[in-house]
């Protein structure tokens, strides 16, 4: 069916879509608010007003290619809690066994303690089924919020984010936690030499094979990026004028641009809805634009509004939609990897859902409906990172990328692409590398780049 004629059949739909889109001139003012910010994250004058707060890493070191040993990686931030054991074998090979543990909902909620007992109890099962308990391995902490980093291996939770609420963490020294939970069961040695958020560990994961990598992002549950800073910048470390290491990665935090309200001119009343329902309204701005937790909230907003309207799924057989986080992120996936104007994964979303009765129509409808919410996403995610490659003046730079929705949306890539050539011209040439389990391989490595001890020899 022809575009036109589905816009006249769903006038009210396209109406609605028409509030996501972004011209080039939007894109250009957020690209410009976003390095204001930036500036002000970095300063210690405007640090706590800014919304991109920059915090330090303490990682000032990188890869050489020449990490060798085993090393253990912890990975926390989405639904699922990983424990890695990483044998960085030569520069091309990185052997990795892993195990995931799911955390419940009780426990992402729950008191701050029960969480570390749980990750502690996991890290020890982990530890037992591969007879390493007693090794006291170097361990890589990735821990995926907003943290103020006083050392490499101490990190203060500034605030929860994505689905965790855990009591008694923010403002602690996360580290600190988990050496009690360890040692209260007394069962485990580690050496827990480093604590990395995951776009750090994106980022070295990438500098590992590409010496140009000066960028990391994630585009997963939630969003955020890191990249590198001169050291003489970076005026919240205390050092900054000192220290011997020119560099230093900045983890931007840009989840939380829109704050300040720099979003409001590109926010839209569904925008509003998903950010009220949230568990933190008024948070992380930028993130509820464009990220895996709410991309298939704010399609199902619209969904339920041109329901009520009576214009959509009016023979539809069930009311599942209306329920909250009922239609995943990972539909938008599925529906939009069919070829054009097709409706064959859009019918087999629904089936998985329960909803009979929609028309082929409907269908279409709801696929243009995802390539609005996608389509705005890798905008404002593109927006991000012109400005980080901006900041940082390299002219030939390597990104380095994760996450489940650049992993597996079938064309995040290519808009993201077209939109930075857009908007940096010939200012810059640059590439998108997929960083895949950057924050499993990262951690591995960043423990590796920070261990100053001969590294254990492989078994
Ligand atoms: C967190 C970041 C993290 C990002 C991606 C955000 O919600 O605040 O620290 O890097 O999600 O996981
Ligand atoms: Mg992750």
């Amino acid at each position: 069916m022809a575009m036109g004629k589905l816009e006249k059949k769903f006038p009210e739909a396209y109406e609605i879509c028409r509030q996501f889109e972004l011209d080039e001139g939007a894109m250009r003012k957020i690209v410009q608010a976003m390095t204001n910010e930036i500036y002000m994250g970095l300063a210690k004058e405007t640090h706590s007003t800014a919304s991109i707060k920059c915090f330090q890493t303490c990682v000032q070191d990188f890869p050489t290619g020449n990490e060798r040993g085993r090393y253990l990686a912890l990975d926390l931030g989405g639904s699922n809690f990983r424990v890695l054991l990483a044998n960085l074998i030569s520069a091309k090979e990185i052997d990795v066994i892993s195990k995931t543990y799911a955390i419940s909902k009780a426990i992402m909620e729950g008191p701050g303690i029960k969480l570390f007992d749980f990750l502690a109890e996991s890290i020890a099962q982990f530890c037992k089924e591969h007879k390493i308990e007693n090794d006291n391995l170097p361990l890589g902490f990735t821990f995926s919020f907003p943290c103020k980093h006083i050392g490499i291996d101490q990190g203060i939770l500034v605030t929860w984010t994505k689905g965790f609420k855990s009591e008694g963490v923010v403002n602690k020294n996360v580290v600190e936690m988990l050496r009690e939970a360890i040692s209260r069961r007394g069962d485990l040695k580690v050496d827990i030499v480093a604590i990395l958020n995951d776009t750090t560990g994106t980022l070295m994961s990438c500098a590992f094979q590409k010496q140009n990598c000066k960028i990391g992002m994630i585009l997963g549950t939630g969003t955020n990026a890191c990249y590198v800073e001169k050291t003489s910048n970076v005026e919240m470390f205390p050092a900054y004028q000192t220290s011997t290491k020119p560099h230093m990665i900045i983890n931007c935090e840009w989840g939380a641009f829109g704050e300040n309200g720099e979003l409001d001119f590109v926010r839209t009343s569904y925008d509003k809805a998903v950010d009220r329902e949230s568990l933190y309204p008024t948070k992380q701005v930028f993130e509820k634009c464009i990220s895996g937790k709410y991309m298939g909230e704010l399609v199902r907003h619209i969904l339920v509004e041109l329901m009520d309207k009576g214009v959509l799924f009016k023979d539809a057989t069930s009311q599942i939609l209306r329920e909250r986080e009922k239609f995943d992120t990972r539909f938008l996936s599925e529906i939009e990897s069919d070829k054009p104007g097709q409706v064959r994964n859009a019918c087999k979303v629904m089936d998985e859902l329960g909803v009979r009765g929609t028309s082929e129509e409907d269908l279409l409808c709801l696929r243009h409906i995802c390539q609005t919410i996608s389509t705005r996403s890798a905008k404002l995610a593109a927006c991000g990172l012109v400005s980080l490659i901006k900041k940082t003046k390299v002219k030939d730079i390597a990104v380095g990328i994760d996450g489940s929705v650049y992993c597996f949306h079938p064309h995040y890539h290519r808009l993201l692409m077209e939109n930075m050539k857009l908007l940096l011209k010939d200012s810059a040439k640059f590439k998108l590398n997929l960083s895949k389990d950057g924050s499993g391989r990262g951690a591995a490595l960043t423990a590796a780049v920070y261990t100053r001890r001969p590294p254990s020899p492989p078994k």
